[in-house]
């Protein structure tokens, strides 16, 4: 058998052995399924006419006033450490502590890391370690593995390296299962795995300006240095709980639903799952397949728009078997369409580049103010949630019920979700809609959760409360020059970054899909590629001049940060809700990733041909 560290004879570089194995074989599933009745998959039409008045406006601001200050988390610290535990793997493989150095360290085996090292490795970048806190690859795909759990931006475009792989999803909306394959066989393909320190967590990474290298120490004991850090280490990555009184009392089993235990039968058990975001409702139409009985605690609904699941057809896999770069090409046009609803949705005849356009534009006899802009959007985005609102009374019976699962507030303002499935399973005799609104669960006893003084016994309570967003600064701790943490920065002047990548005072370290790191995308993927051609950029022209030392000026980073700011600030009414995008309406404007802003690339570009936002210093050895 392998060892778990030896050296490559090759290439005189230590390679690793660290892959666990899976923990069970009862860790299985599927997305959800393909939905027949036409009813169910579509929306009922546009009203005429309607427009967000005063009225309405009125209403939205009321929505979300009456829950400001009610979200209450808390990370998973002393007892509620337990729910951080990995249930996908065998333990870890015991291995020695190193205390060498690398090249490149990069913290992360999702997306971000498995298109780095396919990148890197590419352009001349070998001696390149991973650490990964999992048993394995895949990251977000690695960790959710809940039942009916799938990617909402359709897998032809949002899985990557399918051409250079050669595989071809089996759904448009693949299963997370079937996404963690493919993370596995990027992995496999391209040589990942023995790169990987798999088991082990990055705790700190500190500069030495001595000797220009970061020296990273892991939980594992090691205390490594790297000339380079990438930090991939995602952005939905931390788990969270809600804080509610007496949760630590719960006498039945539980869980968090990113680390979904297999292990606990829950066919016919009374099950109550607190949450009702992006994952709940995915998993909530499978759970009613099994349980007894289903308690749903929620406190804001999410919109539920259309899915419209199908099979790859026939065509589509003869088609692109012979079409080389199809995926790549098709990610492209689905990157040019910046609508969220449209890009979900997107016609397949546009993605195919069976069409031109995605849309028929309208011409206006002059050019829009931003005001009237503006106003288009919240008039379209009001019109499609009226349409959400609909297609709730239309599905679900108890009128109750339904009045509970509307959703007040601007597309997208919340993270949307897609599910033909969901609505229909609140009409099932055995689930029970729990409307906590607006101050969300507040007791939890020994026998289960307790709503305005009535008990509901449960045998297995779940939370589906998310997850830290954008928590790079806080969970990553990362000294600078100086030995300024990057979140004693970012606290004390604000989220400062040239292109999300870089931040100026931590050298060498880049940070991949981090706050300021871009937006309009609403497929990952697109903005993980981008970072990744942008390094492979950086390092190339960093060996081109011989510098050691990458670091950004002042002032591009400020105009940057202003930057996002400005953007943030413009299109805030689009964004006019509680949510976790803007910190549960406590961000600062343009702190945040996605601040809807298109200029990206034109500031990188302009970077790119300048170089003058850059300080580069000189060979370090
Ligand atoms: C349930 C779910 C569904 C989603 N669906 C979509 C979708 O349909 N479309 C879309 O565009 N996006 C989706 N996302 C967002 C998704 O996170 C990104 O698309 C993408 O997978 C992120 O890849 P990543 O490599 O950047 O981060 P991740 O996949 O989060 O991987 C980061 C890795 O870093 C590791 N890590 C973190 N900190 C440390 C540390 N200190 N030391 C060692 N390892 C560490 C983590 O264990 C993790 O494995 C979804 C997210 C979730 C949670």
């Amino acid at each position: 058998m392998n060892a778990p560290v030896r050296i490559d004879p090759e290439t005189g570089l230590k390679v690793f052995n660290t892959r666990a194995a899976k923990a069970s074989d009862k860790i299985t599933g599927q997305g959800y399924s393909v939905v027949t009745d036409q009813k169910l998959t579509e929306l009922p039409k546009m009203p005429d006419g309607a427009t967000f008045n005063a009225e309405e406006q009125a209403k939205y601001r009321a929505f979300k006033e009456a829950r400001r200050g009610a979200a209450d988390y808390m990370a998973m610290e002393g007892e509620f450490k337990k729910y951080l535990d990995d249930v996908y793997s065998e333990p870890p493989i015991p291995r020695e502590a190193l205390t060498d150095e690398c090249e490149i360290l990069v913290v992360g085996a999702g997306f971000g890391g498995l298109l780095l090292w396919h990148k890197l490795s590419q352009a001349g970048f070998t001696d390149v370690r991973f650490c990964e806190k999992g048993g394995d690859v895949g990251g977000t795909w690695y960790w959710n593995r809940y039942p009916g759990i799938a990617c909402d931006v359709e897998s032809y475009s949002y899985l990557p390296l399918l051409d250079e792989t050669g595989y071809i999803p089996s759904m448009k909306f693949a299963s997370g299962f079937e996404i963690l394959e493919h993370c596995q066989r990027m992995a496999q393909n391209f040589g990942f795995y023995k790169h990987c320190l798999f088991h082990t967590t990055v705790e700190a990474t500190t500069w030495d300006e001595a000797s220009g290298r970061w020296t990273v120490k892991t939980d594992r004991g090691d205390r490594m240095r790297a000339h380079f850090v990438i930090l991939a280490n995602g952005i939905l990555t931390t788990p969270k709980l809600a804080r509610i009184a007496g949760m630590e009392k719960f006498q039945g089993e539980s869980f968090h639903t990113s680390r979904w235990n297999y292990n606990i039968d829950l066919r016919g058990k009374r099950v109550g799952i607190i949450g009702t975001g992006a994952t709940a409702v995915q998993a909530i139409p499978e759970l009613a397949r099994v349980v007894g009985k289903l308690y749903v605690f929620q406190r804001t609904p999410s919109s539920i728009d259309v899915r419209d699941q199908r099979a790859t057809t026939d065509e589509e896999r003869a088609t692109w078997a012979t079409e080389s770069g199809w995926a790549q090409a098709r990610r492209a046009r689905f990157a040019r369409i910046s609508e969220v609803r449209a890009a979900v949705l997107a016609n397949d005849d546009y993605l195919a580049g069976k069409i031109q356009d995605f849309k028929e534009r309208k011409k206006h006899d002059r050019e829009l103010t931003r005001e009237e802009r503006m106003q288009k959007q919240l008039d379209s985005s009001f019109r499609l949630m009226e349409q959400i609102r609909a297609r709730v009374d239309a599905i679900v019976k108890d009128p109750k019920t339904a009045a509970a699962l509307k959703p007040y507030y601007p597309y997208g303002c919340k993270r949307p979700t897609f599910h033909d499935e969901y609505l229909p399973t609140f009409n099932l005799p055995h689930v029970h809609l729990v409307d906590t609104a607006p101050r969300g669960v507040n007791e939890i006893n020994e026998r289960g959760v307790v709503h305005e003084r009535v008990e509901y016994p449960l045998d297995v309570l779940i939370y589906a409360t998310g997850f830290q967003w954008m928590g790079t600064s806080t969970f990553n701790s990362i000294r600078g020059r100086g030995g300024h943490s990057l979140k004693e920065k970012w606290e004390t002047e604000g989220t400062r970054t040239f292109l999300g990548l870089h931040s100026r005072g931590f050298p060498n370290l880049f940070i991949v899909t981090g706050p300021q790191g871009g937006g309009g995308s609403f497929n990952f993927t697109d903005v993980i590629y981008a970072h990744a051609d942008y390094l492979i950029w950086v390092l190339q022209t960093m060996r081109e001049r011989g510098a050691r030392i990458v670091d950004v000026r002042k002032e591009p980073e400020d105009k940057y940060a202003e930057h996002c700011r400005d953007v943030d600030i413009a299109t805030a009414p689009l964004r006019d809700c509680i949510s976790y995008y803007n910190g549960e309406g406590k961000a600062a404007p343009g702190s945040l990733a996605y601040y809807g802003g298109r200029q990206w690339d034109k500031f990188r570009i302009e970077a790119q041909s300048s170089l003058e936002p850059y300080v580069f210093e000189g060979n370090s050895n």
